[in-house]
């Protein structure tokens, strides 16, 4: 952490050129640069401060934080980076590029208002926003009984009268999911026809199946109560099964040449994600990607474990160029190639690396 302060954030002197930029402040981003910043990194997360999960009450399948409020969860994660010296910027990434050369500043990240960030090495951890069927009053009921995940929330609805709404082939293997939680699990076509098979399944499951489009949901006392059909009639439901479609937030990602892919499940597209390898490589050098943005179907304890993982490859690829930036120092101030091998200096090398087991190097 040894590079010129030039500019001052929250009364605190941060560097011009950070060892890593993380965009997004999620589960991922902010495990990332907690293992950054426990590697002695210095490391700034721009979050925008929406992550997907926010119009829900609380965060599930998260072990020993059960139930805690999904900005709960990123303020403590925000307190624990603090304490390690991570800073966070809230703000929204708008750009990023690739600066030429050879110096240490690889990525410069242009936040909307103009500020600039510089870094060795960049982390991206922002998430997807859901695309939700075009069904009225829909919207407004995300994430509260207007569900995708019968893992974070499923449990909460067991045993209640759930509507799966099928506006694809992917909604029918969900319907079996809920069906695991409720034995009154009604299906109502969307724009999909369940196969020869799934009609058989549906029979032998006790599921009952509709005839829509859905028009919209009915709310009672702040709840849900049942979903309006087009014909008029109305399908009793306390929660509504949607397939919503993850899309990967990478807009700012255009000037890298990184591009979001489609993700397709049972041949079709679920959502899209940018293409990354093992702890969230990417093709550009020095680049990682974590959670939402890379695996769809991450939740928060995945998407956590990503950022711990990409966090900790690029703590080694800035180990690595650590050591070749020292060796090339090292070389160019020995320019003779002679010198760097002549006994003396190499007596000298020998006796600082091995010490008192140097025996036989000595000049
Ligand atoms: C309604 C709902 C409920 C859910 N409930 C659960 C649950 O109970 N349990 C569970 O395990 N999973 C749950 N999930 C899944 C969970 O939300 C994700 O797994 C998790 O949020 C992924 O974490 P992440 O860090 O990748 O992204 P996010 O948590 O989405 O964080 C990304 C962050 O990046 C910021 N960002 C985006 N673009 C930019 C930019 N250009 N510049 C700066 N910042 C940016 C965002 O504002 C956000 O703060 C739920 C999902 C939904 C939709």
């Amino acid at each position: 952490m040894d590079e010129q302060v030039v500019e001052k954030v929250a009364g605190r002197d941060v560097p011009g050129v950070w060892d890593a930029v993380v965009v997004g402040g999620g589960a991922a981003g902010l495990s990332g640069a907690v293992a950054l910043a426990r590697s002695l990194r210095s490391v700034v997360v721009v979050d925008a401060g929406e992550p997907r999960n926010a119009p829900a009450a609380g965060v599930h399948n998260y072990l020993s934080r059960d139930g805690v409020p999904p900005r709960e969860l990123t303020a403590l994660g925000r307190r624990e980076l603090a304490g390690y010296g991570g800073t966070v910027v809230d703000g929204e990434a708008a750009d990023a590029r690739r600066l030429p050369g050879d110096g240490p500043a690889r990525f410069e990240v242009v936040l909307h208002g103009g500020r600039v960030l510089r870094s060795r090495a960049l982390l991206v951890a922002t998430g997807a926003v859901d695309e939700l069927p075009d069904v009225p009053g829909l919207r407004e009921r995300w994430g509260r009984d207007v569900l995708h995940c019968p893992y974070c929330h499923g449990w909460e609805v067991r045993g209640q009268p759930i509507a799966v709404l099928a506006t694809s082939p992917v909604s029918f293997h969900q319907t079996l999911m809920w069906r695991q939680l409720s034995d009154e699990v009604t299906v109502v076509l969307h724009g999909a026809e369940p196969s020869p098979e799934q009609w058989e399944q549906f029979a032998a499951r006790g599921v009952a199946v509709v005839d829509g489009p859905a028009a919209g949901v009915r709310v009672q006392g702040g709840a849900l109560t049942g979903v309006q059909l087009a014909d008029g009639h109305v399908v009793p439901a306390r929660a509504l099964a949607v397939a919503s479609r993850p899309l990967v937030r990478a807009g700012f990602l255009a000037g890298l040449g990184l591009r979001p892919v489609d993700v397709e499940v049972m041949g079709h597209v679920v959502g899209s994600a940018l293409p990354a390898g093992p702890a969230g490589a990417t093709d550009v050098p020095g680049l990682r990607v974590a959670g939402n943005a890379a695996d769809l179907v991450a939740q928060v304890g995945s998407s956590a474990a990503a950022g711990v993982l990409a966090g900790a490859a690029l703590n080694a690829d800035l180990v690595a160029d650590d050591a070749a930036r020292a060796v090339a120092a090292r070389r160019a101030r020995d320019s003779s190639p002679a010198a760097v091998f002549a006994p003396r200096s190499e007596a000298a090398v020998a006796a600082r690396v091995l010490g008192a087991r140097a025996h036989g190097t000595s000049a």
